[in-house]
């Protein structure tokens, strides 16, 4: 490798800096510089914070640039380096995948240092940011065709103590929703390179639809909520108002029942409440077929009790995409 990923900058400089994560250049396209700040106030919490690792969920660099502004004179302790945006052409171009190579981000950990593009960025991260943290939180968001309660997730970890641990740090954002999400098993997720490190790793969810001051508000407090329970601001951390209540619960999703698939194509139409308990054979929503005028709706039930945390709310669905999210709460 000719020219390693490198910083531009020395994170371990005391007070703020600022330079660039260096991506090196590859068969597909020139070196990239992701900019990346380390805010820096001696010993205490080591804290990695992501966003634009999808490049249509925009939120989280909106939220990653406020912080930059604020988290300077609040700071009272340890060191935080932001990269407001992971995947800069994927956020230009406001696509999931990397428009250059066409790869998700999140399913290339830990990356290869002679990959395309999104392999580089992957490296590059896994490389040089990952080991200067002990927790990362990521900032997604679930996008316009999904009605999630803003939310910190994680996936169930091997290793029990950091599982708990995990689960301490996702709560402490107060948000209303803490999700242990058991996933697909798909290799080459962020949080996974990160658990293989040891660290605590959180993903920061929010969903339903457009960007809005209301939802950055929450997505705001709930990161702050996290600084305060790490030690590393000052302040009380509170519930924000979600829905018109201010209160958090911890559930979890088993697979494959709690994950509603359409059984035909066509349009959905939700006909149950976000965070609302439902028995079984409750109706969850009603799937309308639009191919032929001869085609009955189909009716999509709960297998059984659980809490809804996630419904399709847009978008024409194809067979086996998903519909809805079913959870439960946590059994500690
Ligand atoms: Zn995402």
């Amino acid at each position: 490798m000719s020219n390693p990923p490198h910083l531009t900058f020395d994170p371990d400089k005391p007070g703020t800096s600022k330079g660039h994560l260096v991506v090196p250049k590859g068969a597909d396209c020139e070196a990239l510089s992701l900019p990346v700040f380390s805010l820096n106030k001696g010993d205490g919490p080591r804290l990695l914070i992501t966003g634009g690792c999808h490049g249509n969920e925009l939120e989280g660099p909106l939220v990653a640039q406020r912080l930059i502004a604020w988290l300077p004179e609040a700071q009272i302790c340890g060191r935080i380096i932001i990269v407001p945006v992971l995947n800069p052409p994927a956020v230009q171009a406001f696509s999931r995948n990397t428009p250059i190579d066409g790869l998700n981000l999140n399913r290339v950990f830990p990356g290869r240092a002679e990959g395309s593009l999104t392999e580089r960025i992957a490296d590059a991260v896994s490389r040089l940011l990952l080991p200067m943290a002990d927790t990362v939180f990521d900032l997604h968001s679930f996008g316009p065709i999904w009605d999630f309660p803003p939310s910190t997730t994680t996936h169930p970890i091997a290793d029990p103590a950091l599982m708990i641990k995990t689960i301490r740090m996702a709560e402490a954002f107060k948000l209303p929703m803490t999700l242990v999400w058991d996933h697909p098993d798909t290799p080459g997720m962020f949080d996974i390179s990160a658990h293989n490190q040891g660290k605590v790793f959180v993903c920061v969810e929010l969903g339903g639809g457009i960007i809005g001051d209301e939802a950055l508000a929450i997505y705001d407090a709930g990161v702050r909520n996290a600084l305060i329970s790490l030690g590393v601001v000052e302040g009380k951390a509170e519930y924000p108002t979600f829905r018109r209540r201010r209160s958090g619960q911890t559930l979890h999703t088993r697979r494959p029942a709690d994950e509603l698939k359409s059984p035909l194509p066509g349009i959905f139409e939700p006909r149950c409440s976000m965070l609302g308990e439902v028995k079984q054979g409750d109706l969850i929503g009603i799937l309308h077929p639009m191919d032929s005028s001869s085609a009955n709706s189909s009716d999509i039930r709960s297998p059984g009790p659980s809490i809804v945390c996630g419904v399709r709310s847009g978008g024409y669905v194809e067979v086996g995409e998903w519909l809805a999210l079913l959870a439960r709460p946590l059994n500690r």
